[in-house]
């Protein structure tokens, strides 16, 4: 395939469950990765790693740069997106939709961006899309990001009470899912019209980060690392392939690595490449564990903590997720640690916590955790306590009111 158009269409805050209610995308010609991965919670890491190629840990390693504290432009100076690297060594032109305006350093090197509110709702058409493209010259690079599954989902800001007065919890799910089933509808409309307008278009399709629906008493994807926040669904489409289905361990950092084999470009970066496998010409990737981590916000923190810096600081969070165990430090600067560990075949809804049953597990995730960050805490027997998930009804209600479900 010669320097097909790269179609990179991102669905902000899709659950992994959410995939089964996309059908635009059940086609033959489409590979589904059912064990994929982020690399964190929250936007701004994963986009990094789903753009570079570098988890978080990369970064500070190679650069002694914090991500989550400085995604802002002094990034730019030192390494390059796949969009700039793909314009520099192979000629490719570069466009962005894109509807939180805010400068983010991985949005650098796009020849035009269009911005959208973030809380507008898709027009399933997608004309500024379609008009962006109208002045693309092939090949292009295009990476779409829309927000419909995001807070306040489809902009749903009059939900929540019910006849008692209590915010309706119910309702505030039903409006996520039909979000996706929005979801579905745009994608129905818009990728037909693409491919055939541009045949020669890859198209990856995956979502940044997942988001709790309640579950741990959790609500949106500002805290700890759960299944539903980091295990996300993603999608492939190769003009001259038929789809596979992949069920090894993937993460955001193998896709840069999968294009710049696609294209014949040399990037340095963590990843795997998946092109083998996609071209059935090799068993499908799988990785031993992944490795994720997340900045929490206290849901009750002033507004200056919660959207600041400071409240990104008050949680830590690292978690291994391996084949089958899941193993999750929550870390509070005043509160200490709780540590996590969790049978994932047998409980894959992370209930019971079974850390106190399996030390040698535990410490075989521990010694993954320190060689990765060393300044994580370990467990100690009078440290495994309450799971962060204890948060009261209270704390819940006042951060669903902050969402907008008010
Ligand atoms: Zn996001």
């Amino acid at each position: 395939m010669n320097s097909p158009n790269i179609l990179l269409y991102t669905i902000d805050a899709l659950r992994f469950d959410a995939a089964f209610q996309l059908t635009a995308l059940s086609g033959e010609k489409w590979s589904f990765f059912r064990n994929h991965y982020g690399v964190a919670h929250c936007s701004d890491p994963n986009y990094l790693a789903i753009l570079t190629g570098w988890s978080p840990d990369a970064i500070k390693e190679l650069y002694g740069v914090e991500v989550y504290t400085q995604m802002g432009s002094q990034f730019k100076k030192v390494f390059p997106t796949l969009p700039v690297a793909l314009k520099k060594l192979r000629g490719y032109s570069s466009w962005a939709y894109q509807p939180v305006r805010v400068p983010r350093f991985y949005l650098q090197g796009f020849d035009i961006i269009s911005w959208a509110p973030s809380d507008s709702i898709s027009d399933p058409q997608m004309p500024a899309i379609r008009k962006m493209l109208k002045e693309m010259k092939s090949p292009w690079f295009g990476f779409v990001r829309v927000m419909d599954c995001h807070y306040p989902y489809l902009g749903a800001h009059d939900i929540p009470k019910d006849s008692q007065g209590e915010i309706d919890t119910d309702r505030v799910k039903e409006s996520y899912w039909k979000s996706v089933q929005h979801s579905n509808e745009v994608l129905k409309d818009f990728l037909p019209w693409v491919l055939e307008s541009y045949p020669n278009t890859v198209i990856i399709l995956l979502s940044d980060h997942g988001e709790s629906l309640g579950e741990h008493g959790i609500w949106d994807h500002l805290y700890t690392l759960y299944e539903v926040l980091v295990h996300v669904p993603l999608w492939i489409y190769l003009p001259d392939q038929s789809g596979r289905n992949c069920s090894g361990l993937t993460q955001h950092t193998d896709i840069v690595p999968t294009f710049c084999e696609l294209v014949g470009l040399e990037l340095e970066g963590e990843g795997q490449s998946w092109l083998p496998f996609l071209k059935d010409e090799s068993p499908p990737p799988d990785r031993e564990e992944v490795s994720l981590v997340g900045w929490g916000c206290h849901p009750l923190g002033s507004k200056e903590e919660v959207e600041g810096l400071t409240g990104r600081e008050l949680w830590k969070h690292r978690a291994i997720r391996s084949k089958s165990w899941k193993y999750i430090v929550n870390w509070h600067q005043e509160k200490g640690a709780n540590f996590q560990l969790f049978n994932l075949e047998k409980d894959p809804g992370e209930v019971e916590n079974v850390i106190s049953m399996h030390p040698d597990l535990t410490q075989h995730f521990v010694n993954i955790l320190r060689r990765i960050d060393a300044s994580f805490p370990m467990p100690t027997e009078s440290s495994v306590g309450p799971a962060y998930s204890e948060i009261d009804r209270e704390i819940i209600l006042a951060r669903l009111q902050a969402l907008g479900y008010a």
